[in-house]
């Protein structure tokens, strides 16, 4: 197995453009984290092969992981440690929010095997992060990363958003510029996403906001990646940029295929081949499910269809992109390899795709329509 997620679905106070799934029933901390306990332990005797290996990265985010208390993330890594066999060099991620970040949740992460920090800043504009209802102002997120390198936690991920309503190309370039004055050696930048049944997409729908326009957030995204290439970073996915040495594996174990293994209300399994599994999303039915032997999870056995349009979409993603080599040897035989090579020639004749080193890739053009140059390979 190659990782273990553990959901931590608690927020202090919900956020205006979330779909994630969390609750601010802070009191039921002590029960979620028992809950958690009983999964993995009644998961130990499952047949289902998420791998035989030891495993190389654990992650736990939310929600807000850093609303727990130190002794329940504690528990979490204990058991976490006593089911599975961890590598020794294991990447150990915690979400936090910036305003968590204090004295006593440093003395807590001390005591755990956590060596790399993911925090969601959004902004270091305070008015873009009132928008937003964070809880956090930009000086207390400086505060927070600063905090953080005095420990000597340097492996820090930060997640930015641009496009805001209103926002300018300056804007986000302060942004940037913010992350990379302060050294973080890892980037998720998003633009800002109008979701379904979010208080966002309702005060858009009531003209109460109005979203930037397409070429605004295309020129971010362009700045993003100028930006971030001059400063030094890798863009290895998408939506992800790291300094040298400082990709998220466990990031990286969803895009690759390899399987991962999670826990908690919400929580996605995958076995490497065919099998995906979900945890419901809803602590009631969670925690009565794990506690009373009833149904918690569905499945899904993924068609051989499923499979290929997955392989095409996970790896087109990442700066790797498709290894030819492999991809002949799965699919050489297979109907949609004509497909496949139709869509090839035809991407990169139009410049949104290209090779190098035995691999395919998207170019800087084809980054800009990902979406549509992926769909264009899928098998319907
Ligand atoms: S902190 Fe994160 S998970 Fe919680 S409400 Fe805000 S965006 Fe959603």
């Amino acid at each position: 197995m190659a990782g273990v997620y553990v959901h931590i679905p608690f927020c202090a106070s919900r956020c205006l453009y979330c779909d994630f799934f969390s609750t601010t029933a802070l009191e039921r901390r002590k029960e979620y984290v028992d809950a958690l306990l009983k999964e993995m332990e009644l998961r130990k005797g499952d047949k289902t092969d998420y791998g035989t290996g030891e495993v190389e990265t654990i992650y736990i985010g939310g929600g807000t992981p850093s609303q727990l208390r130190a002794e329940e993330l504690g528990r979490i890594f204990d058991a976490v440690y006593a089911n599975f066999r961890v590598s020794e060099n294991a990447e150990v991620t915690i979400e936090c929010n910036p305003e968590d970040v204090d004295k006593c949740f440093l003395d807590g992460l001390r005591k755990l095997p956590v060596n790399r920090v993911s925090m969601g800043i959004q902004s270091f504009d305070d008015e873009r992060l009132r928008f937003l209802c964070r809880r956090h102002n930009s000086e207390k997120a400086i505060n927070a990363v600063h905090i953080l390198q005095d420990e000597g936690y340097e492996n820090i991920s930060i997640d930015l958003m641009f496009g805001f309503p209103g926002e300018r190309i300056t804007d986000w370039e302060q942004d940037l510029r913010t992350a990379v004055q302060l050294g973080i050696p890892h980037l998720s930048a998003y633009s800002l996403m109008y979701e379904e049944g979010t208080r966002l997409t309702k005060l858009r729908d009531a003209g109460k906001i109005i979203p930037i326009a397409d070429e605004e957030s295309l020129a971010m995204y362009t700045l993003l990646l100028t930006y971030s290439e001059k400063c030094g970073y890798e863009h290895y996915e998408i939506s992800n940029f790291s300094k040298a040495g400082y990709t998220s594996r466990h990031n990286n174990c969803y895009w690759t295929g390899v399987p991962y293994i999670g826990f908690g209300a919400g929580a996605h399994s995958y076995d490497g081949k065919q099998l995906r599994r979900w945890n419901v999303s809803s602590l009631d039915s969670y925690m009565k499910g794990v506690n009373n032997g009833e149904s918690y999870f569905e499945n899904e056995m993924l068609s051989e269809r499923d499979i290929y349009n997955e392989y095409i979409m996970t790896r087109l993603r990442t700066r790797i992109g498709i290894d030819l080599g492999e991809f002949e040897c799965i699919y050489g035989e297979d109907e949609a390899n004509a497909l496949f090579k139709e869509m090839m020639e035809r991407h990169i004749s139009l410049g949104n795709l290209t090779t190098c080193d035995g691999h395919l890739r998207l170019t800087r053009k084809g980054l800009f329509i990902s979406d549509s140059v992926m769909s264009d390979f899928f098998v319907v």
